[in-house]
């Protein structure tokens, strides 16, 4: 999301005729977008803008965007000195506005916009991963209130973009060349647009199986989609991965916790057991639908035992691959008022064990692809090797492979050869 977000902020800019540069030491304006997830975004925050203004070159015009801005807005130009514009998560839109308000009167802009009205839908252009990829936000904001995350109050509340649009800006990405679209937002399959526009006629019963649908109709290569929140994901939206080629055959579904008091206290809305029906219907997919998932150690009550469910948990599933974050209290949401009672060092020994076990598991599972053709977009020349191509399969597995320059920007066959920590290595067929 932060990513996308980043990459839409640039892409405004560009429209009124400013170039992001790699030099920060050269730049006119400087933009942080921040991500209060976990801690420590503010401190990192504070160093930054303080290097900048001690630095002795002419002073840049300096912004802090996303969530720190919005749950901060004017206290942060109080807290951080040399701050001249603070705009929240759905001002994107009115960024260019922001840098010219300030230069003209020289005075610090906030804009927070109307987190329950103001929806900013812009879809990057100018500047993206990949020219051949574009991330597409369809659902901001949420509604969940998981007792942990401070997410549902720096980014509002749920609103869906209606489907004609998204299909509309699917088939104007397809025209630009971009082979592959990725429908975002913090819980994409709690999709609920205001009317059915764009809809009819599409099998599922969700919404956002049928949008799938939709979106498979025109036609794009490839279709990705992320994040699924585990209590709306049904098997509809299996079965409409089944039913189209171009719906990719990766879902990242986030578990949190093996144990299902912790899920309770977390107010997820699940069970491990159910967790693990949904499991099983991916897995007895044809598809080989590879399973992704992110994982909080150490929630406040959390004991050895609960945390031993979720090595058991991750165990069982097999993940491809796993974000396991340490827990991290958030002010001002529900979990903040309870005992961070996991010391710090606990954590990370849970951390480190889960991380261990998710990667031995992650070994094993990813052998299934040795000797295997995966379709790669070829997206750029590899890092890695002089002669190398790097791209994603449809597994979203990052790609590394011998193959010819002029494949950069199509979908190739690639054989996999080997498996390193995070990638797989191959050459084309
Ligand atoms: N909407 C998505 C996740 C968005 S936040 C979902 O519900 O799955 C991304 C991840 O950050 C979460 O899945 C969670 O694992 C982690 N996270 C969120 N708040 C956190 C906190 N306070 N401490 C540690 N990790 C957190
Ligand atoms: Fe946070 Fe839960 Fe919403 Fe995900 S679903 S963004 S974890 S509150």
């Amino acid at each position: 999301m932060n990513v996308s977000d980043s990459e839409r902020i640039s892409s405004v800019l560009a429209r009124q005729g400013y170039e992001m540069i790699d030099n920060e030491a050269s730049a006119d304006v400087v933009i942080f977008n921040t991500c209060s997830v976990r801690e420590k975004a503010e401190q990192k925050l504070y160093t930054r803008v303080g290097h900048i203004r001690h630095s002795d070159r002419p002073k840049p015009v300096v912004g802090v965007m996303g969530c720190v801005a919005q749950l901060e807005g004017e206290t942060l130009l109080k807290k951080i000195e040399g701050v001249d514009f603070v705009l929240g998560t759905r001002a994107i839109g009115r960024v260019a506005d922001a840098i010219a308000k300030t230069l003209k009167f020289e005075e610090p802009v906030v804009d927070l916009g109307e987190r329950e009205v103001d929806y900013d839908w812009t879809v990057a252009d100018k500047y993206r991963h990949s020219p051949f990829v574009a991330f597409l936000p369809i659902i901001e904001g949420c509604n969940k209130f998981c007792t942990y995350c401070i997410v549902p109050f720096s980014r509002g509340r749920e609103r869906s973009l209606p489907a004609s649009e998204i299909i509309r800006q699917v088939l104007e990405l397809r025209r630009k060349g971009v082979k592959e679209v990725h429908l975002i937002g913090q819980n994409v399959n709690s999709y609920r647009p205001p009317t059915d526009s764009g809809l009819e006629g599409f099998a599922g019963k969700s919404p956002f199986s049928r949008l799938l649908r939709a979106v498979a109709a025109t036609g794009i290569e490839r279709v990705k989609f992320t994040t699924s929140f585990p209590r709306d994901f049904h098997d509809d939206i299996v079965e409409a991965i089944e039913t189209h080629d171009n719906l990719c055959n990766w879902i990242h579904l986030p578990v949190q916790s093996g144990s299902s008091r912790v899920l309770a206290a977390m107010k997820r809305g699940h069970t491990v057991e159910k967790y693990l029906a949904k499991i099983d219907r991916i897995k007895a997919s044809y598809k080989d639908v590879a399973l992704t998932t992110d994982i909080i150690v150490g929630f406040p009550s959390e004991t050895e035992e609960d945390f031993q469910q979720t090595v058991r948990l991750v165990e069982y599933c097999g993940f491809d691959s796993a974000y396991i974050f340490r827990y991290s209290p958030r002010p001002g949401t529900p979990a903040y008022e309870l005992q961070d009672d996991v010391s710090h060092e606990e954590k990370t020994r849970r951390f480190i064990e889960l991380e261990r076990s998710q990667k031995y598991m992650q070994n094993r599972r990813l052998q299934r692809y040795v000797n295997k053709v995966l379709k790669v977009l070829v997206e750029r020349k590899s890092t890695r090797t002089s002669s190398g191509l790097s791209g994603h399969s449809t597994c979203q597995k990052v790609v590394n492979f011998v193959g010819k320059e002029d494949m950069i920007g199509s979908i190739v066959d690639v054989k996999i050869t080997e498996i390193k920590a995070n990638s797989l290595f191959g050459e084309a067929v």
